[in-house]
């Protein structure tokens, strides 16, 4: 069986190791307190791939990991991975005895979440981690603080017993990107509220945390005991608007690049891909990329009509040195390919390498400029890269 395939996603273990550590650098500041960090790798680390990413975040000064699927956590003990991992979405029926055998942590979100968790611990014969989800105001997962002192009474009694420990409140924000939103202070506020209650009910609070990639780059009164950057490990920007990269002292770490398949001249006037969204406005060089949506690039990121300024979609940079040059997608992006016009006489052979994506240090595209051309944010861009294109590490120990 082959594994061949004629592009492939770059990821510099080095920078997800020093994006760590600038992390946890964030995460001490002057303040009275250090707290520590969380790398979350759900969703195959972002797209970066699960165990690799994994070890270098712990490398870089990760104590915990986080994952949202049940499966991801415990991919990661089958990978050799130790030290404290936390868990939080499932329905009813997950297999929560399997995650106490494997010794993880795991987020209760609800009232039918700890009877499930007291069952298993039961069952197992373990003391279940749990870390209670509080909405904040988020809207979405977790218990309202309306509902918290019922709930904690019910946990408070499966601690007496010996079941569980409580060992974490958490909660997530839901304008993090945006610093001085009101609604900011606000869950802070609430969250205070949410710890206070636990702790007069009697829970031993190892950690509180509260804060992803945004809050912990911008918002120190956000850190708590932990915090949970995801995006910002990867080395992108949770602040596009205020910040990139390079200011952050983040460094993305996948570059996402791809082999030419055909390279041919074409006439002007040449009809380009389905529906001929784009047509060559002179006598040109066409260069065939072998990615499409089937690989996770946004048919969104498609190239219409020569505008004045050429095509109009994604960038891709073509070349390298002097002669380097980013041009656009030109017309619709197929399920396994699309199109680049790459200019009257252009020297490039089938073969070449194309870089769709990278760290922008040498002025090419990044992550980022592919959300914005296809009006979307760089998590989805990285995530939904497919299963398809290989990963290859650089920078392994
Ligand atoms: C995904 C996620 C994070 C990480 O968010 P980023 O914006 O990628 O830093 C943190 N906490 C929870 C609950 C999440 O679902």
């Amino acid at each position: 069986m082959s594994t061949y395939f004629p592009a492939r996603a770059l990821v510099d273990l080095t920078a997800i190791r020093s994006n760590v550590r600038a992390l946890a650098g964030h995460a001490a500041p002057s303040l009275d307190r250090t707290a520590q960090v969380m790398a979350v790798v759900k969703a195959d680390a972002y797209g970066h791939g699960l165990l690799p990413s994994a070890r270098a975040a712990v490398q870089g000064g990760a104590t915990w990991l986080g994952t949202a699927q049940i499966a991801e956590a415990l991919a990661l003990r089958a990978g050799g991975v130790t030290g404290r991992i936390l868990t939080w979405l499932y329905a009813p029926g997950a297999p929560l005895g399997d995650l106490l055998d494997a010794d993880v942590d795991v987020s209760v979100a609800a009232p039918w979440a700890l009877d499930e968790v007291v069952a298993a611990a039961r069952e197992r014969n373990r003391v279940a981690r749990v870390h209670v989800k509080v909405d904040t105001g988020l809207g979405r997962n977790g218990l309202t603080l309306d509902a918290l002192p019922a709930f904690l009474t019910g946990a408070v009694a499966a601690q007496s017993a010996g079941l569980v420990e409580i060992v974490g409140i958490w909660s997530h924000l839901a304008f993090a990107d945006d610093p001085v939103h009101p609604t900011v202070l606000a869950q802070a506020d609430v969250f205070d509220a949410a710890v206070r209650l636990a702790e007069q009910a009697g829970a031993h609070l190892e950690v509180r945390h509260l804060a992803n990639s945004a809050a912990t780059l911008t918002n120190p009164r956000m850190h708590y005991d932990l915090v949970r950057p995801g995006l910002a490990v990867y080395g992108l920007s949770p602040v596009p608007d205020l910040a990139g990269p390079t200011e952050l002292g983040l460094r993305p770490a996948m570059t996402l690049e791809a082999q030419l398949a055909t390279v041919k001249a074409v006439p002007a006037g040449t009809g380009v891909s389905y529906a001929h969204a784009y047509t060559t406005p002179a006598d040109t060089v066409l260069g065939v990329v072998p990615l499409g949506y089937a690989d996770g690039i946004p048919r969104h990121a498609s190239g219409g009509p020569a505008a004045a300024t050429g095509p109009t979609g994604a960038p891709v940079r073509v070349g390298a040195g002097p002669t380097a040059r980013t041009l656009r997608v030109a017309g619709r992006v197929c399920m396994d390919q699309f199109v680049l016009d790459l200019g009257p006489g252009a020297q490039e052979q089938a073969g070449d390498r194309v870089v769709l994506f990278g760290d922008g240090a040498d002025g090419g595209p990044t992550a980022q400029d592919w959300a914005d051309a296809a009006q979307t944010i760089s998590y989805e861009i990285t995530t939904r890269l497919g299963d398809r294109v290989p990963r290859v590490y650089l920078g392994e120990d």
